[in-house]
């Protein structure tokens, strides 16, 4: 197949505007809290606050891993910050957020792989704000079913957590993560409790074929999982994995029908899909179910 390295028309970059982010920024910087959408400088940024959606993220700055895909700076974090919770839920309730995602660094040098700060967090999060749906996108708390049992006990609405390419190339993308772990996690969560909801994205244009995203995404429906989210992987700087393919928005279009046809209950698969874009979109289809 011929495959497309130029940066192609349908990924033109949409910049956010200072009136539909501003207030949200101010608050974020007044409340030093850390939010994906900025420090991944999403394109979807504009869009999302102005719907009354972010992404948190918690437990500091700094990652145990270094996936090759990944902004993220690696090294040991910090201590945690046993305020950060509560905060989090007061600037989400200042923002009246009517979806709230949490997620974090991977945190593998703590006993508890930060799930109970987790846990916190939600507990927070429904006492200052009980109407947001709240979506936790996690790390695979490497595998520790006491660790994931924890956050499944606090009842996030939706669980998620990222398998982020087919298993060929783990190894290359993904070096500190497991592709049978990443998909046990997420069985393990609907097992424990099968109102939550799971959810798990990965990214296309690392050099997987069709038939490897098919399998994939037979793997998730095996394991369980509810919702998909497939976006375009995208170099976030020089010294990180290359783009190998910008896919077509006809072939995310068609895994997205090829997804539906297997029966999850929602797949969103495009360019500019992140974990957390359309995310409202989702949480709006369940509560109405
Ligand atoms: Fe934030 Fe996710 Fe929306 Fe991007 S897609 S702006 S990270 S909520
Ligand atoms: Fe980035 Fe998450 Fe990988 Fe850490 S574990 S490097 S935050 S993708």
């Amino acid at each position: 197949a011929v495959v497309n390295r130029r940066i192609p028309e349908w990924l033109t970059i949409k910049l956010p505007k200072r009136r539909d982010i501003g207030e949200v920024t101010d608050l974020m910087r007044s409340s030093k809290l850390v939010t994906v959408c900025e420090e991944a400088r999403c394109p979807n940024l504009g869009e999302c606050w102005s719907k009354r959606t972010a992404t948190f993220m918690i437990m500091g700055d700094t990652c145990t891993r270094s996936c090759r895909f990944c902004a993220v700076k690696t090294g040991k974090g910090g201590a945690l910050d046993i305020m950060e919770p509560q905060r989090l839920a007061e600037s989400a309730a200042a923002l009246g957020l009517k979806h709230t995602v949490v997620t974090s660094v991977n945190r593998d040098e703590l006993p508890d792989g930060g799930s109970h700060h987790f846990a916190e967090t939600i507990h927070w999060l429904r006492k200052l704000l009980p109407d947001t749906i709240i979506e936790v996108l996690t790390p695979d708390f490497l595998g520790n079913k006491t660790n994931i049992q924890t956050v499944v006990d606090a009842k996030p609405h939706i669980f998620n957590h990222n398998i982020e390419t087919i298993p060929r190339l783990y190894r290359k993308v993904r070096p500190q993560a497991r592709y049978s772990r990443s998909l046990q996690l997420l069985q393990y969560v609907k097992q424990a409790d099968p109102e939550i909801y799971t959810k798990s994205g990965f990214m296309v244009g690392f050099g997987e074929t069709k038939d490897e995203v098919v399998a994939l995404m037979e793997d998730l429906k095996a394991h369980d999982v509810d919702a998909v989210t497939i976006g375009q992987y995208l170099k976030p700087g020089k010294n990180y994995l290359d783009v190998v393919e910008y896919v077509h928005p006809d072939r995310f279009a068609e895994y997205k029908e090829i997804g539906e046809q297997m029966g999850f209950l929602f797949v969103a698969s495009g360019p500019f899909i992140r974990s957390s874009y359309n995310a409202k979109e989702f949480s709006d289809k369940f509560m109405a179910m």
